[in-house]
């Protein structure tokens, strides 16, 4: 298996908020891996800018200390020494009018353009209005927001509108990393590069779906950030309902940004409203090696959820009758994101008369997304030996690592993957402005609900699958969860 790395152009990248975390966890140390890949031209400048004073030589620091921690790379390793000198700082406050002509003096006539706000979204619209007014930006450069886009539907409009006073949609890279992923993609490739599974891709074939993304972190540390989000702003109005696009969309009629989007767009605006008891909500208890939610978030009221299970229905004629199960969560059992897909069972089993045993089960499709990612189709078989025709369910299972080999494995983090794609102008895993807003035009009325209630969420104990009465959701249906599992 050969990996493929494709140039890009010769850029100049501006990462606004070089001094934070993103920068320094994701952004730079991804940029020396694709550096090293042999995808960034040698030419390429990486200009930092945040407030902090420092010389250039102080980020090239700063930077190399991050791509040590975050990146697996050694100190000495010399690919190091060529990719700093890419790098460069210029003090800006995003605030003031010191530092844009500076930055203006540094960009490259001929290299692509592209401005990474990798702040708080509160400061995107002074960076925004300052790239135009300073005449840094022009109708070829790329602007890459961060998530949070927006709080809700009137945040998120704002926002856009806002964007759109200097920059054209074109120009304007949403990113959700979950479509950076790799396993992501996948679901597109395992769909529509396929004839097997598309002809039963729908509501007569397919029983049901469930989305999980669990995580066993607490929200320890950030706690009064998450307090003001709760799990379905952080993470079903973006993330899940991404995975939910991609499976449920119908094939696009080409692999283009637009056409891509579009479908997408189709599902988030087919989506039923959720009724309020086919949602569950949950907040995680203390236990002996840890605080609670509460103590967590430090904020003793709080009925902001750090889990959530729903059930969704897609009002169209493919998915009418088939229900998507969607939960994620914190302080879980395990760190999982999985999407399973449960088909339906045989019409008619030939195989029930003596001498047999074990009915056929559904077959089950899951593609995991972490960790190991890959796919697992469980499949029926004639139990091995004599004794009479005797059936089991074995899992027809395929790690990306193992199956891709060595190269394979090495797959490019997502933060790389779509900072490459914005270099290349591709917007097609990027959020369209109005997929955005369709996105929170359903999420709003679940949280305004919410909100207008008394209800506290439901407890749950850490380490564990969540709230029982997310149980409750699926035995209701006559169905059951997937084992929370690595
Ligand atoms: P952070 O660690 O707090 O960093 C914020 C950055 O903004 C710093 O570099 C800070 O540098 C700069 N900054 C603050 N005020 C400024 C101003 N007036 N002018 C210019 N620069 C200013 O935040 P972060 O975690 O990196 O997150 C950045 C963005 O990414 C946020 O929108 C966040 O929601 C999003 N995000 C982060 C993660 C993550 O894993 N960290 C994941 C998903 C999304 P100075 O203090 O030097 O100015």
């Amino acid at each position: 298996m050969v990996s493929r790395v494709i140039p890009v152009d010769d850029f100049d990248l501006v990462i606004f908020g070089a001094t934070g975390d993103l920068a320094h966890r994701k952004i730079i140390p991804g940029l020396f891996r694709r550096f090293v890949a042999g995808q960034i031209p040698d030419t390429a400048q990486i200009i930092g800018a945040a407030r902090t004073e420092q010389s250039d030589d102080d980020f090239r620091a700063e930077a190399a200390k991050s791509i040590v921690e975050f990146g697996g790379v050694k100190k000495d390793d010399p690919a190091l020494a060529q990719f700093l000198p890419l790098l460069s700082y210029v003090p800006i406050d995003a605030k003031g009018d010191g530092g844009w002509k500076e930055l203006k003096s540094r960009m490259r006539k001929r290299a692509i353009h592209a401005f990474y706000f990798s702040v708080a979204p509160a400061l995107f619209g002074d960076i925004a209005e300052r790239l135009a007014k300073n005449g840094i930006a022009d109708s070829k450069s790329r602007i890459v927001v961060e998530k949070p886009f927006g709080r809700d539907l009137q945040t998120a409009r704002a926002l856009n509108k806002m964007l759109a006073q200097y920059f054209a949609e074109e120009q304007i890279y949403r990113i959700d990393h979950y479509l950076g992923k790799e396993t992501v993609q996948n679901l597109m490739a395992v769909r529509f590069a396929n004839i097997l599974f598309e002809p039963l891709w729908n509501a007569q074939y397919i029983d049901h779906v469930q989305i999980t993304v669990a995580e066993t972190v607490g929200v320890a540390g950030r706690g009064s950030y998450y307090d003001k989000s709760g799990a379905i702003r952080d993470m079903v109005q973006n993330h899940m309902m991404q995975l939910l696009c991609l499976i449920a969309m119908e094939p696009p009629y080409h692999f283009d940004p637009d056409a891509v989007r579009d479908e997408k767009l189709k599902v988030i605006r087919a989506l039923e409203p959720v009724e309020a008891i086919d949602i569950v909500r949950g907040q995680y208890q203390a236990d002996e090696d840890g605080d609670g939610y509460l103590a967590d978030s430090e904020n003793p009221d709080s009925r902001t959820e750090s889990y959530v299970a729903m059930k969704v229905r897609i009002s169209n004629w493919r998915w009418q009758g088939t229900p998507f199960y969607l939960r994620t969560g914190k302080k879980l059992r395990a760190r999982t994101s999985e999407i399973a897909i449960t088909f339906k069972e045989p019409p008619h089993s030939i195989f029930e008369d003596a001498g047999t045993s074990g009915a056929p089960k559904a077959n089950e499709l899951v593609i995991r997304l972490q960790p190991n990612e890959g796919m697992n189709l469980k499949v029926m078989i004639k139990e091995p030996g004599p004794g009479g025709m005797r059936l089991v369910q074995v899992p027809l299972d395929m790690t990306f690592a193992d199956a891709l080999g060595p190269e394979g494995a090495d797959m490019p983090d997502a933060y790389e993957r779509l900072i490459m794609d914005v270099i290349r102008g591709n917007q097609t895993l990027f959020m369209r402005g109005d997929e955005v807003e369709a996105a929170w035009a359903w999420t709003d009325p679940i949280i305004n609900a919410w909100e207008e209630s008394k209800n506290r969420p439901e407890p749950y104990d850490s380490g564990s699958s969540g709230p029982e009465e997310a149980l409750r959701l699926m035995h209701r249906d006559n169905r059951r969860w997937k084992e929370i599992r690595a």
